[in-house]
């Protein structure tokens, strides 16, 4: 990485919503399978660091306002849906944090968890550079957190949606975007 490297005990890989709904359910995004490697080298390598790897899912009931007016259900808690994908199933010591919106920090236990590990950067990996990950990165950017966000760990519905996704990342959050593979080997 160009930028400064990170530090193992404090960084958080984030793993956003790649879960059975979003991969191949309810709401499938062909485009997931091309990110499930680098997501998976990324917090093997975390894990062997000694970095913390959080995943932040959906978990819906039928009360959120998400699933009221934006989309039809998908990832609702409890179901198989709602499950992370097997290819990238927790492990022990990871962190599992529930959302009921796009923002892994809108009414969870997640800043709270981060500032208690000491974390002070985020590495978001998952579903999608413009929505999930944009509103997690935003309110990241707003506690203060570095925000790292490796292209080829991230994706949306279409090419363009994630490429002016990454753009307003950077943009706004200043997010740093090195691959998976220089962040794996900053952190070996
Ligand atoms: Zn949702």
């Amino acid at each position: 990485m160009s930028a400064e490297k990170l530090k193992p005990g404090e960084t958080a890989v984030v793993v956003i919503d790649m879960l059975n709904d979003f991969v191949t359910g309810a709401l499938k995004c062909e485009r997931a399978q091309m990110i499930i490697p680098n997501i998976k080298a990324l917090v093997e390598a975390a894990r062997r660091a000694g970095a913390h790897v959080v995943y932040s899912n959906d978990a819906h009931s039928n009360q959120d306002h998400e699933i009221e007016v934006a989309w039809a259900p998908h990832a609702m808690a409890g179901t198989e849906g709602a499950q992370v994908i097997a290819e990238l199933a927790p492990a022990p010591g990871d962190h599992v944090s529930s959302k009921t919106t796009y923002s892994g920090f809108y009414g969870t236990d997640l800043d709270k968890y981060l500032k208690r590990k000491g974390i002070t950067t985020l590495v978001l990996t998952g579903l999608h550079t413009d929505c999930c990950v944009r509103h997690t990165a935003a309110d990241a950017f707003f506690r203060g957190y570095r925000v790292v966000v490796p292209p080829d760990c991230v994706q949306a519905f279409t090419d363009e949606a994630h490429t002016a996704g990454l753009e307003y990342l950077k943009f706004w959050y200043k997010a740093e975007t090195p691959s998976s593979s220089e962040l794996v080997r900053s952190m070996s």
